[in-house]
């Protein structure tokens, strides 16, 4: 686009084509969004979503994260879910969900995010990083 001349048939036929890659892209992504959604709502009964910094996120990865779509996601599965009578709950956004260790509380603030397992000093608990902040988001999820 920024090679022709704007305002000439060529530009205008080049907006045309830009256009309708970002749709097919829009397509796409929403198409995948759906049949993800439909597995989730037939494999769970209760969805927990922790709430993201995705200002934070942004600034660490870059706007490919505003690619992702994660709103129109949560919106799909949120419709799906009240369709098929499955609970979707989000938790708190400034609940802990990485640093507490999910077996006793104790909180690892030397966690950095390279840090992709850890062990609890406690009790020696071996975590995967991930599924240790999934268990605490569904703790805090069925409390609420
Ligand atoms: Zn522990």
């Amino acid at each position: 686009m920024s090679r022709k001349v704007k305002g000439s048939g060529n530009w205008y036929r080049g907006c045309r084509a830009l256009a309708r890659h970002h749709r097919k892209v829009a397509r796409q992504r929403a198409d995948w969004q759906w049949k993800l959604a439909i597995e989730l709502c037939q494999e769970f009964d209760t969805l927990i979503f922790e709430t993201l910094n995705l200002e934070g996120m942004k600034r660490i990865w870059g706007r490919k994260v505003s690619d992702h779509a994660f709103y129109q996601f949560l919106q799909i599965l949120k419709q799906k879910c009240a369709k098929h009578g499955k609970a979707f709950e989000k938790i708190d956004q400034w609940t802990a969900t990485t640093k507490p260790c999910s077996d006793c509380g104790y909180h690892n603030e030397a966690l950095s995010l390279s840090d992709r397992q850890w062990t609890c000093p406690e009790y020696g608990s071996h975590h995967d990083r991930d599924v240790n902040a999934a268990i605490n988001i569904k703790r805090a999820g069925l409390a609420a």
